[in-house]
């Protein structure tokens, strides 16, 4: 092609390239020095979820980053000073880190919020049980989880158990190479018939979300339930507990999968709990290399999101108004005004456009894989409903903000708008008088056992926690 033809422009040309918004493919804009960034980022974050498939391992592997980045556990009453870098773990379920700016916190501090907490199968109370010489857990799923999907595959169990000397015991059985694993088992096609004419949503129900466990008879006996008390003995032989202690356990049983790329072009990761963790980790990881911004920076790892943030280590909480009004009042300023000059960044992932479903979306308005962080005005269902809805002025200064740190950003809109929905703690940070906006990584099989999200998003939600986290406006 002859290149000056190429480049002569009509008048509408013009006019096209001035006026009409057309995202492009982020690849197609990636300065090419950033691309080793991109790989790297991927590699350390793949480290961060197999570190952390629940709240409290997230937690402490949290910690532990924050801890060698020169982080420390804040104390009430403490004095602080610019540049300083504090944290408070919520009991070990959700963290809350600062890096102090050199602003007063009457101006407000930049927050980005995101949760560790994702779907999952929790044991009940009285979990175990035998049935036909096998030994099953009964569990209580945890967070909106399309059943069927976690049925024939591999399974862990992580967790603690409370004793009642006081002791907490942490189980992780299936985390370590070598370790056995678990199940739950489905029928086989051959006498599916029945099953498979049920919708989707009845063809597994919750009860039977069973965990296989065991099969072999404690030696030597010929009482009753044998195998549910070989079971029982291997567990007490290695972490000291019986049967009645499950009453006072978090056991959870999480996908066995390991992080891993996805794609012959290595574009992707395959993961449990990239929602929210993908999301967390880039709202961790700016925060950590953050030297003395501007206004003090404020990166909270929520729990319990996926149940409706409730809780004491949810996002409801109290204690991230105690954190915040602690910070203040070493400063002598009212959290009121700390609160109404702050921005938060509601940093959780949105659905990507999946071209195997398109009747659920609506094209124009959906994130799509690698064309960066998603921007989310509002969340919720049907007219809006349960949404807190950023106001225009705040989406024009995240635009302006990411803009002008170099990150690849588009909007996104869950799906299609009478087709469901859902929420983030974007709302219970904007009831608290903070300008908040939904922002994250499109994720395709959100709330599966494998998700799977682009590595270039998750590069870019990271720099647009650090642009967040940066802003003096
Ligand atoms: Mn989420
Ligand atoms: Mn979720």
């Amino acid at each position: 092609m002859d290149e000056n033809k190429e480049k002569e422009k009509t008048p509408a040309d013009e006019r096209r390239d001035a006026l009409l918004y057309r995202p492009e493919n982020g690849y197609d804009r990636l300065p090419k020095e950033e691309e080793g960034a991109v790989q790297a980022y991927g590699e350390a974050y793949k480290k961060f979820l197999d570190a952390g498939k629940t709240e409290r391992e997230c937690a402490a592997y949290t910690v532990a980053l924050a801890e060698a980045r020169g982080f420390r556990p804040y104390a009430r009453g403490q004095a602080l000073s610019a540049g300083d870098k504090v944290y408070v773990a919520n009991r070990g379920k959700a963290v809350m880190l600062a890096v102090v700016g050199s602003r007063g916190l009457e101006d407000g501090v930049n927050i980005c919020a995101a949760h560790i907490d994702s779907p999952r199968l929790d044991l009940k109370p009285n979990p175990l049980y035998e049935d036909s010489e096998l030994a099953f857990l009964k569990t209580h799923y945890y967070g909106g989880l399309r059943k069927y999907q976690w049925v024939t595959i591999p399974l862990e169990l992580r967790g603690v158990v409370a004793l009642k000397s006081g002791e907490t015991v942490r189980v992780n059985i299936g985390g370590d190479p070598g370790d056995p694993r678990f199940t739950v088992d489905d029928l086989l096609p051959h006498l599916g018939g029945d099953q498979a004419k049920k919708p989707l949503a009845e063809g597994i129900t919750g009860e039977q979300l069973n965990l296989l466990v065991g099969s072999r008879p404690f030696p030597g006996d010929k009482g009753t339930d044998r195998v549910k008390l070989a079971v029982l003995d291997i567990l007490n032989r290695k972490y000291g507990i019986v049967e009645e202690d499950f009453i006072s356990a978090e056991l959870s049983a999480v996908p066995a999968f390991q992080a891993t790329d996805i794609g012959v072009d290595r574009s992707l990761i395959g993961a449990y709990g990239h929602d929210d963790r993908v999301c967390a980790y880039a709202a961790l990881a700016a925060l950590l290399e953050l030297d003395t911004p501007a206004r003090t920076a404020v990166c909270v790892l929520a729990d319990k999101e996926e149940i409706g943030s409730m809780g004491v280590t949810g996002m409801q909480s109290q204690a991230f108004d105690t954190f915040l009004a602690d910070l203040c009042e070493s400063k002598q300023v009212p959290l009121r005004t700390c609160l109404e000059n702050s921005f938060c960044l509601s940093a959780d992932v949105t659905a990507a456009y999946d071209p195997n479903f398109p009747e659920v979306y609506e094209k124009r308005n959906s994130a799509r894989v690698n064309y960066g962080v998603g921007l989310c005005k509002y969340t919720g269902s049907r007219g809006k409903g349960g949404a807190s809805d950023a106001s225009a002025e705040v989406v024009g200064f995240a635009r302006r903000t990411l803009d002008k740190n170099g990150v690849i950003w588009q909007m996104a809109e869950l799906g299609k708008v009478d087709q469901g929905g859902g929420g983030t703690v974007a709302l219970y940070m904007a009831n608290r008088n903070i300008d908040t906006l939904d922002a994250g990584v499109p994720v395709l099989s959100m709330h599966a056992p494998f998700e799977t999200v682009g590595k270039l998003d998750c590069y870019m939600t990271y720099k647009a926690c650090k642009a967040v986290y940066q802003s003096e406006e």
